[in-house]
């Protein structure tokens, strides 16, 4: 299974950079648990540096993405300077080979196409010393994304506008960089999309047939296994079915 670990910068007393009661700490966490949703969806493997408001070490992200054998290693933060810089850009390690360059461009592209802001480009290294230790002390390719100014009202306006725009155009890059497709259809009973079907998709299929969840379009076609276009318990009953035997192989 396609593995990404997901690093929200900063965390607990170390806020990152900030504008008035906006925190990068508290921005880029939204973004990372958003991707990573996302990425889940397509049946891959995610694993968060921090789901909420705590500090955590670099040395402890970069081992824990080293030792859980990421594929990819994003790190998700925002930019601070003076009000009228703007724009989104991307750090690789000073040595970093051509074809890590190339999956930070890829991000970096998809991510200007959705926020509408400048693409400052893919810079090597770090502003003032050799590297960012979550580039320089990852096994796997990786790479620091920088999502606009949060120190520019204009930036913080593309971000809050775009925000699930800016989240799939992440998480569909991640998806090409580890091979999944992102346009794959969802398999019949795989309800919750994460890839494979489970009592999870039984209890779903079944709520939606007591009109106690509403399920998404994507989610209601796997839903319905009988194929009648509508979402019974008879076809939770299934789904539940196909889970057990699937689950006893
Ligand atoms: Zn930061």
């Amino acid at each position: 299974m396609a593995k990404v670990y997901l690093d929200a910068g900063h965390g607990g007393k170390d806020g990152g950079a900030a504008k008035g009661s906006r925190k990068e700490k508290d921005d880029v966490l939204k973004m990372a648990l958003a991707v990573g949703k996302k990425l889940t969806e397509k049946g891959i493997e995610v694993k968060y540096a921090r789901t909420g408001d705590v500090e955590k070490k670099l040395n402890d992200r970069t081992a824990e993405s080293n030792a859980w054998g990421a594929q990819y290693y994003l790190s998700i933060h925002r930019n601070s300077a003076a009000p009228d810089a703007t724009g989104n850009e991307i750090w690789v390690k000073s040595d970093a080979t051509e074809k890590t360059v190339e999956k930070a461009d890829k991000i970096l592209r998809a991510v200007c196409r959705a926020d509408g802001l400048r693409n400052r480009g893919v810079k090597k290294g770090a502003p003032s010393y050799t590297d960012f230790a979550v580039n320089k002390y990852t096994k796997c390719a990786s790479s620091l994304l920088e999502l606009g100014f949060i120190t520019s009202s204009k930036d913080n306006d593309a971000w809050d506008r775009s925000f699930d725009k800016t989240a799939d155009a992440i998480a569909k890059s991640l998806c090409e960089i580890v091979g999944v497709p992102w346009d794959r259809p969802r398999e019949k009973g795989d309800v919750n999309g994460d890839g494979k079907i489970t009592t999870a998709d039984a209890r779903l299929a079944l709520r939606a047939a007591a009109e106690l969840e509403k399920l998404t379009e994507e989610a209601m076609q796997a839903a319905d296994w009988d194929g009648d276009g509508k979402v019974t318990t008879s076809d939770a009953r299934e789904i539940l079915r196909e889970a057990t035997r699937l689950s006893e192989k």
